[in-house]
């Protein structure tokens, strides 16, 4: 089949296809890679569809520079995925392959050859257990000539001028050190070297195991999968699984499955780097023909992550959110744990959540698709109300233990505490006191990172706040630094107001790091270790579980972090400090985050031989979320909030879109905003009511990063008439008239 042009998709932001003659070599099959003329430079596309006559007059098309690929790089079924999704999200098609392919995939067709040998001899690879880490050091000899930049002075400061190397993302922690250190890169000042290391997830022999005798239950749902996969029909189904009830041996079993007629299947975890555990255990099953794909796996290595499974060299799939764009020929299953875990959706650039589109890739790909979770999305519970998922249940741990007793303490009659920190009550300082004394481990969650959220001037009444966004600054005491943590400013800790100057800073409230203290000082001998964002970026979150897993640690203190599925069997105490927190949120979700969370963390005791206890504080212990958590109860908590959705007609009985604006003038933003909804509501699908507005409003964060922000919501029962607002709103905001800078979020998560 010789046609004589193509339609190509060139990794940018953009829309349309581009039309390229093939001259006189063979046509370049669907999916391959082509070096084209673009803009005045050569760009790397992926052939979309061919084509026999020229859309536009024929001596205006130029032809392709060369072919890279004589074989698809991108499998049929996975652009079919991509033009879908770009489609459903109304994004451009170019920016979801863009995110969809490996940076070095799409590099000059020059670079390409020369690196990889592209066309040549196939990269070998034998397992993909690596990463790479890139260190920076000083030129040999180098001074850094006056003029420089504030930046580029702290950094040049940062790096050891004994010439010894060190990491770049401990010098340079955000994009914007990452780009003031490419500058005096550029500048020939600090040398980058590259360095393959073992990565910490997959390092290390692990020893081959054994499927499991399977629990009934567990039985009963591997049973229908199976049914699913060896009759190759495209089920979907929804592993309702209390915690600790072996819903990981039911998605080995369906990847062996898979793997024994032939598939390949690919397993969604929401965070990686905190489930080292799951990663383990696929590896104890399969050995290392897996692919461990997660951010930290980038450029070469990735690429050739991606060419083993394209080659089927490897055929199972370990990832975050990301590895949904792997090329998976003969993919028959699709796995998302924890589906419920809102790091499933992409927040940046591309937004997408994971979870849907793991459903509709394996429906592309005629997979099976399997979403799991002990305490399922609204999302996907009501797909399985509604036939749409089958459901299959595990009520019972198969190890035997019984779900921990959860008590609920309440914080409006625990004023005042023996251990003199507000949040360490009377029963959780006994509970805890016994479980250490039987030489049993504890978990502490308190979803607040740093020493204290908020400080207070008390002369004056002011908060101190983050200069470029209207939030308090948080004091972490270990750095002696005040840090806002959406922007991640930072500056020295004082005692005196930054606006009085008065030296009467009270904190108000505590985050994890104070609770540490805390509780070092009540249990002296306990070894306590922490995990949230700040730890994990200085020691990795690995330390912190392999700590509690050898034991090194009896008490672990953290965010929502601690609450991902880790079975730490030593584990007999959880204390929930201020189960409320998430409540107070702007969200409509905050109920449902809430209950999740609860149940999670209170899943994390009590895994093995010791019976579990659970301590919930909260100064409303009533609410639906938290008693019924506390009951383990998700039928009823659904039944309960479900009402309130539907009477609301949020999802999952309406659907959603935000439109945020921002601008660095607050008036700015607002009149965009304004003009953004005036533009909707004179749409046919406003004034029939078939799509309701909801603002616009200043968001919840007003200023952020030193930008005002507005936003809107769409919302409507059915999703054609929105889908319709939608595409008239991206079309008028791609058309770059607005003065502030919008984006439209498709089914959003974050309300913020
Ligand atoms: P979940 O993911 O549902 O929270 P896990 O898959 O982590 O639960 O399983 C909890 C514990 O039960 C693990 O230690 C696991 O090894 C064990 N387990 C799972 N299935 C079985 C089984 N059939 N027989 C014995 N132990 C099992
Ligand atoms: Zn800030």
């Amino acid at each position: 089949m010789t046609s004589r042009y193509v339609d190509v998709v060139v990794p940018l932001p953009l829309r349309g296809l581009f039309t390229y003659s093939v001259g006189e070599g063979p046509t370049p099959p669907v999916g391959a890679r082509v070096a084209v003329p673009f803009r005045g430079r050569s760009t790397v596309g992926v052939v979309f569809a061919h084509r026999d006559e020229p859309p536009i007059d024929a001596s205006r098309i130029r032809p392709l520079r060369a072919v890279l690929d004589a074989t698809p790089i991108v499998p049929e079924e996975l652009l079919s995925f991509l033009d879908a999704a770009a489609r459903y999200y109304a994004a451009p098609l170019g920016e979801v392959v863009r995110g969809a392919m490996p940076a070095v995939e799409t590099r000059t067709a020059r670079a390409l050859r020369a690196q990889d040998g592209v066309g040549g001899a196939l990269l070998r690879v034998r397992s993909v257990v690596v990463r790479e880490r890139v260190f920076v050091a000083r030129a040999p000899a180098a001074t850094l000539p006056s003029g420089k930049g504030p930046l580029q002075k702290t950094l040049w400061g940062a790096l050891p001028d004994d010439g010894s190397k060190v990491l770049r993302d401990d010098v340079a922690p955000d994009d914007r050190a990452r780009a003031a250190l490419a500058r005096l890169v550029d500048a020939g000042l600090v040398l980058r070297h590259v360095e393959d290391v073992r990565d910490d997830l997959v390092s290390g022999e692990v020893e081959r195991d054994q499927a499991k005798v399977l629990s009934a239950e567990q039985a009963r749902a591997v049973e229908a999968i199976e049914r699913a996969l060896r009759g190759r029909t495209a089920d979907r189904f929804l592993l309702h699984g209390v915690t600790g009830s072996g819903k990981t041996e039911v998605y080995l079993a369906a990847l062996a499955v898979a793997l024994a007629e032939g598939g390949s299947g690919l397993l969604l975890v929401p965070e990686i780097a905190l489930t080292p555990q799951l990663v383990g255990r696929v590896r104890a099953r399969f050995g290392d023909a897996i692919a461990v794909l997660h951010s930290g796996v980038e450029g070469r290595v990735r690429a050739q992550a991606y060419e083993a499974l394209r080659t089927g060299a490897v055929r199972i799939a370990v990832g975050a959110r990301s590895a949904l764009f792997a090329p998976m020929p003969g993919l028959a299953v699709v796995i998302v744990d924890e589906e419920h875990d809102p790091s499933f959706k992409q927040e940046e650039g591309f937004r997408y959540h994971a979870r849907d589109m793991a459903l509709l890739r394996a429906a592309k790909a005629s997979a099976v698709c399997i979403l799991g979770s002990a305490t399922p999305s609204f999302e996907a519970y009501e797909l399985a109300e509604r036939g749409r998922l089958h459901k299959l249940v595990l009520r019972t741990r198969p190890t035997g233990a019984s779900m921990p007793t959860v008590e609920l303490v309440d914080l409006r009659r625990h004023r005042s505490t023996p251990s003199g920190h507000p949040l360490l009550t009377e029963p959780l300082t006994t509970a805890l006191t016994r479980c250490l004394a039987a030489g049993e481990q504890a978990m502490i969650f308190l979803n607040r990172r740093g020493y204290a959220p908020t400080l207070r001037c008390l002369a004056c009444d002011e908060v101190v706040e983050c200069p470029a966004c209207d939030l308090p600054l948080t004091e972490h005491r270990r750095e002696r630094c005040l840090r806002c943590h959406t922007c991640d400013h930072q500056r020295p800790l004082s005692e005196s107001c930054p606006s009085c100057g008065a030296v009467s800073l009270v904190r108000v409230g505590a985050g994890t790091e104070a609770v540490e203290e805390a509780l070092a000082r009540l249990h002296p001998s306990a070894r306590i270790a922490r995990l949230d964002r700040d730890s994990a970026r200085t020691d990795g979150a690995y330390a912190a579980l392999e700590a509690m897993r050898a034991r090194r640690a009896d008490v672990l203190v953290g965010t929502q972090m601690i609450t991902k599925g880790h079975d730490l069997p030593g584990v007999s105490l959880v204390g929930v400090l201020l189960a409320d927190q998430a409540l107070a949120f702007p969200d409509f979700r905050a109920a449902e985050r809430t209950f999740q969370l609860v149940s999670q963390v209170a899943g994390r005791a009590g895994r093995a031989d010791t019976k579990g206890r659970v301590i919930v504080q909260s100064y409303a212990p009533d609410v639906p979320a938290i008693a019924l958590a506390a009951q383990h109860d998700y039928e009823g908590f659904f039944e309960a909030e479900r009402a309130v959705r539907r009477l609301h007609g949020n999802p999952p009985f309406g659907h959603l879109v935000a439109v945020r604006v921002d601008a660095g003038d607050p008036a700015v933003a607002r009149a965009c905003a304004e003009g953004l909804a005036g533009y909707a509501l004179a749409r046919p699908e406003l004034e029939s009511f078939e799509v309701q507005l909801l603002g616009p409003a200043p968001a919840p964060i007003e200023r952020a990063r030193g930008r005002s922000r507005y936003r809107f919501l769409l919302r409507a029962p059915e999703r054609a008439p929105l889908r319709r607002v939608v595409a008239a709103l991206v079309e008028r905001i791609e058309r770059g008239v607005e003065p502030a800078r919008a984006s439209v979020d498709v089914d959003p998560v974050s309300m913020l």
